[in-house]
């Protein structure tokens, strides 16, 4: 899927709106999610705009690590011990921005399965 990078992600990378970050380097950023499901519920975002996990390649390979260590990181730096991490990828999966990212979710007991 292609994509023009213009999703809300999108204008977060760009400063067109705000965002409650906490983390940015070369590559993504972390902030806040503004629908927050648990005390702490961070997003990890790539500055390149992938639409989602599907659509990513082998050259992609070093950057989808770096993002799961930065959702370590993230985590670790709110003080989680434990936490969960979710990518969805595709509408049927809840994605519903069509800019990859990962969910980094914790503060309190999650069930499994999801729903
Ligand atoms: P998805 O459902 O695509 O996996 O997750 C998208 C997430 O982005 C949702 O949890 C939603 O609350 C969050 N989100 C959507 N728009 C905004 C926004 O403008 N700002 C922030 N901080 N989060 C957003």
């Amino acid at each position: 899927m292609a994509s023009d990078g213009d999703t809300v992600f999108g204008k977060i990378l760009r400063g067109e709106i705000p965002c409650d970050q906490v983390y940015g380097d070369d590559l993504c950023i972390a902030f806040r999610d503004g629908q927050p499901q648990a005390p702490v519920h961070l997003l990890v975002i790539p500055r390149e705009p992938i639409p989602q996990l599907a659509d990513a390649t082998d050259a992609h390979q070093q950057l989808l690590g770096h993002l799961l260590l930065v959702a370590a990181r993230v985590a670790k730096l709110e003080g989680l011990q434990s936490w969960r991490t979710v990518i969805n990828s595709g509408a049927e999966a809840g994605q519903t921005v069509f800019h990859l990212h990962v969910h980094v979710i914790g503060g309190r007991p999650l069930a499994w399965p999801p729903g």
